[in-house]
């Protein structure tokens, strides 16, 4: 008990000294996707951190309303990057949740999920099995080329969601595995839950083409997830099981970089996993700031140690126009644009065409989505207008959740569309083309 006192009163500090730095401008107004929709002061940047200014108190008076209120936030930062005083708004709010995590405790929902399947990687993937057996009654196709379901009998809980189960299979071959190119580093590949779950192509194409361009690949089985999903539910507890369990599982090997085809997961091994790790004493802050030190989006990866010229356009796509959806963590939090559209652009022989305001939030937001699900679809038909005005049929992007949030939108609407990932597209352009890069 005391210590769960000491530890709310130590993160109360630490959210205290980065408050300050609110000058109440609201230039966050104008970027923040849940304002746009409600128009409600206390949905935007300011009005919550104006709510935690007097965190303690509020906590006391009425801790779900705090709740509540911190939820109604895409954790997308894009108050954060258009912020002229450098709020760390995310951070503040990731923070706040686990403050009101301490403070109330843990759901029972919440705690089988996160505790019982998500923190156990072996678990978890029996749990996902189960689900997909019992999808098969549940779900029937909703369409067919995009490959998603929807709830045979309506369900609230669904409502009218066209869900992505598990990506088949690619028709392209595999890459051949070049086992005469010289080794270069050695490369840990962190999946992610989504990638793994949903959107197990993208690992393959990550794996094809590290192996491809010569780098030695660790992946470990036994990885787990990064973390975030328990951190924005407000759960530390959950979120230092995983840190442990990752570090434990990437310490089996020396490795030069730490790759991950989902910007989450690089964006919280890089930044969030060291602004945690001080919570907790059961591991050594220099072991995480060796992984984070080390961890890279792919793209970024490839377009700094690849030569642009070696790698070919995706010939089959000829007739397509394609455009690029900018995932929040990868622009506003990792800072990185020019890389996937230096990949997509390289790809299909410049036929990308900018989406008006690419870089807005798709409204996916992990537990956003699923607790408001009506104003996350709202924010995705925005997206849908926008990739409209442009006239492309091939939606690239370099995020699986981001996927899994459009997937939904353009099915629902019966778009004939095709989404890829970036990295996706590159392994089909080097497999359809024969070329050895
Ligand atoms: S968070 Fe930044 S942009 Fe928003 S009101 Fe505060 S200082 Fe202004
Ligand atoms: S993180 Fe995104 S949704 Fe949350 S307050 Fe900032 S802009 Fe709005």
């Amino acid at each position: 008990m005391k210590s769960k006192l000491l530890s709310i009163l130590e993160s109360l500090r630490e959210l205290d000294t980065q408050l300050i730095q609110c000058m109440r401008c609201g230039m966050c107004q104008a970027v923040c996707p849940v304002y746009q929709e409600t128009g409600l002061e206390t949905d935007v940047a300011r009005g919550k951190l104006s709510l935690l200014d007097g965190l303690l108190r509020e906590i006391l008076k009425d801790p779900i309303k705090v709740k509540k209120r911190l939820e109604r936030c895409l954790l997308c930062g894009s108050c954060q990057a258009n912020c002229p005083s450098g709020v760390r708004a995310v951070e503040i709010f990731l923070r706040a949740r686990t403050i009101v995590g301490l403070y109330l405790g843990i759901g029972p929902l919440e705690r089988i999920l996160l505790r019982g399947v998500i923190s156990n990687p072996r678990i978890f993937n029996g749990f996902f099995k189960l689900f997909k057996i019992v999808s098969k009654l549940l779900f029937k196709e909703a369409h067919p080329s995009l490959g998603t379901s929807c709830s045979r009998i309506p369900l609230p809980v669904l409502k009218d969601r066209h869900i992505k189960f598990q990506t088949k299979p690619r028709e392209t071959k595999r890459l051949r595995f070049n086992t005469t190119r010289p080794k270069g580093h050695t490369v840990a590949v962190f999946v992610g839950c989504v990638i793994d779950k949903i959107f197990p192509t993208i690992k393959d194409a990550t794996l094809d083409i590290l192996l491809y361009y010569g780098y030695d690949v660790f992946i470990p089985e036994t990885q787990a997830c990064c973390g975030i999903p328990a951190l924005s539910s407000g759960d530390l507890k959950s979120f230092e099981a995983l840190l442990n369990k990752n570090l434990e599982v990437f310490s089996e090997r020396e490795f030069e970089f730490i790759v991950s085809s989902c910007p989450t997961c690089t964006w919280t091994i890089k930044e969030i996993w060291p602004m945690f790790s001080k919570n907790f004493t059961s591991f050594r802050d220099t072991d995480i700031q060796k992984l984070s030190n080390r961890a890279m989006d792919i793209n970024q990866f490839l377009i700094a140690n690849l030569d642009l010229n070696a790698i070919p356009y995706a010939r089959n796509r000829e007739d397509q126009i394609v455009t690029y959806h900018d995932p929040c963590h990868l622009r506003k939090s990792l800072k990185i644009w020019e890389e996937p559209r230096k990949l997509v652009r390289t790809c299909t022989n410049n036929r990308l065409i900018e989406m008006p305001f690419s870089d807005m939030c798709c409204g996916m937001g992990g537990t956003f989505n699923i607790k408001y699900y009506d104003m996350s679809s709202s924010i995705a038909k925005k997206k849908r207008d926008y990739f409209k005005a442009t006239g492309a049929n091939l939606l690239t992007t370099a995020c699986p959740a981001c996927m899994f949030q459009l997937h939904d939108i353009f099915s629902k609407n019966g778009d004939n569309i095709e989404i890829l990932h970036t990295i996706e597209l590159l392994s089909e352009a080097i497999s359809c083309n024969g070329s050895t890069g």
